[in-house]
């Protein structure tokens, strides 16, 4: 597939403390955040004018999922969008408690485990063909994932038992040890890396939506690119049929786990065919195949070339322990950077209680607060789109997609008042005619129906036939 819809859902944080302690309980502080959109959207669960969805879920952890996309470029400026937009939310919650005389901090992390253990996730969607064999595409793409976190994890700080005590190490990953099996139909039970479960959001003839959930929540752009980009560069190979070799791995639980645990990248870890590799070995073996796909066949997108030598670059800085020539890229390498650096300037080891603070901070979205933000703002960090990109996503859908159609159905909806409900793949005039336009082809940016359904927006509702 030379043009793929991708599409990032993202769950954050949301805590609200003073003096260090909990102040307000997640679903107060969710429902001061969510009080202007249920105000216009009569529900927490909203389509934006920029074609993504917004939601408040069970556990109180909002979620932006982008709209589709069908550039990398694109979805980095959604995905980022999203975190604005969120933050525009928390400062309406603060202004809110102000008004009602509560005191706290209210906090946005993009990350993905919270003081008490619980994981959320970065869900990644991939539009694949439905001829595409997905029971061997799990194979391929298992051990692809296993070693992924080494080149796009976002670091954690982890307690481990140490004798009689605990100690504190630094992990590649957020997500891996909440992850259980390779590819199953359930998330919460099993936790696997792919969610089988079958939704489409699109010609359920032609297309399947691979539903990745085993990566991080990505801070740094690079690492955006580099996660989405090299997925799709071995999709892409998956597609074309290549030969690839079998790298499937004995036990993908305990395999990722011991990748997330070795920021070295050099543990190997067991396969079935009875060999060993390296988490950086693996991701080399598809790396450079990819590299080779593309020389011989001819880039098919423009980010074809910026992945392939982010992803080269990254791999040869870990495999020579040179981490410093990639710490504008990726996220756990730079966190890890930050936090020691500070740890060392003040005589800390990294088990005292401010390195796990600074840890979060890292993940605190608020500009002029958060350390990722902060870093960001003063050139710490690698961009591939431009603060103007971003703003252009807050308030516009991609222009390329189904969402284009999306957006506009309900910018003008909204703006004439009209009661309207939208799906992925529907949108829906709720007027007497109840008009409904099913878009099932994500890749469509036009369609006649959906003018005529756009047409109708500005009438007055008296004027729509009356239902038979
Ligand atoms: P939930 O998270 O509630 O379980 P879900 O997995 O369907 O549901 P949503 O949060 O609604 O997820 O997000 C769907 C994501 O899939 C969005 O980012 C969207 O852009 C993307 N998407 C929509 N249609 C397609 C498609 N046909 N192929 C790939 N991605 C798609
Ligand atoms: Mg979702
Ligand atoms: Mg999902």
């Amino acid at each position: 597939m030379d043009r793929r819809i991708f599409g990032l859902e993202t769950e954050y944080g949301l805590t609200c403390t003073r003096e260090g302690r909990r102040a307000l309980g997640p679903d107060e502080v969710a429902r001061h955040m969510f009080r202007s959109v249920v105000a216009w959207g009569r529900s927490s669960n909203v389509f934006l004018p920029n074609g993504s969805r917004l939601y408040l879920d069970v556990g109180n952890h909002p979620e932006y999922a982008t709209a589709e996309c069908d550039s990398l470029a694109d979805l980095l400026a959604q995905d980022e969008a999203g975190t604005t937009l969120l933050n525009d939310l928390v400062d309406e919650a603060r202004a809110r408690l102000a008004e009602l005389e509560l005191t706290g901090t209210v906090y946005l992390f993009k990350n993905n485990l919270d003081s008490a253990g619980n994981s959320y996730g970065c869900h990644e969607n991939y539009l694949v063909s439905r001829s595409s064999d997905l029971a061997r595409l799990g194979e391929l793409l298992v051990p692809f994932l296993v070693s992924r976190q080494i080149v796009c994890g976002a670091g954690r700080l982890m307690r481990v038992p140490d004798g009689a005590g605990e100690r504190v190490e630094y992990h590649v990953s957020q997500r891996a040890d909440v992850m259980w099996e390779g590819t199953s139909s359930a998330t919460t039970r099993s936790r696997p890396m792919i969610n089988t479960r079958d939704e489409p959001h699109a010609d359920a003839e032609r297309y399947r939506r691979l539903h990745i959930i085993v990566g991080d929540s990505n801070l740094a752009q690079s690492s955006t690119l580099l996660k989405v980009g090299a997925t799709d560069l071995v999709l892409r190979m998956h597609e074309a049929g290549e030969p690839l070799p079998d790298l499937s791995l004995v036990n993908p639980a305990k395999a990722i786990r011991a990748v997330s645990r070795d920021p070295r990248g050099a543990v190997p870890v067991e396969l079935t065919s009875g060999r060993a590799l390296s988490a950086t070995a693996l991701q080399r073996e598809f790396q450079e195949r990819a590299a080779a796909f593309v020389d011989r066949t001819g880039a098919a997108t423009a980010h074809d070339a910026p992945v392939l030598e982010l992803w080269d670059r990254v791999l040869t800085a870990i495999e020579s322990d040179r981490p410093q020539d990639v710490v504008r890229d990726v996220d756990w390498i730079l966190k890890r950077h930050l936090l020691t650096r500070y740890a060392d300037r003040h005589g800390l080891g990294l088990e005292h209680p401010r390195i796990a603070q600074l840890e979060l901070a890292y993940h605190d979205v608020e500009p002029g607060r958060g350390l990722f933000a902060l870093t960001q703002a003063r050139g710490g960090a690698t961009t591939h789109v431009s603060p103007a990109d971003v703003q252009q996503a807050r308030r516009h859908p991609p222009a390329t997609t189904r969402a284009a159609m999306r957006g506009a159905f309900v910018a003008a909806a909204r703006e004439h008042g009209r009661d309207y409900t939208v799906d992925w793949t529907h949108l829906r005039l709720n007027d007497g005619a109840g008009r409904t336009v099913l878009c099932k082809d994500p890749f469509a940016a036009t369609d006649p129906r959906v003018d005529r359904l756009l047409n109708a927006v500005p009438q007055p509702v008296s004027d729509d036939p009356t239902p038979a």
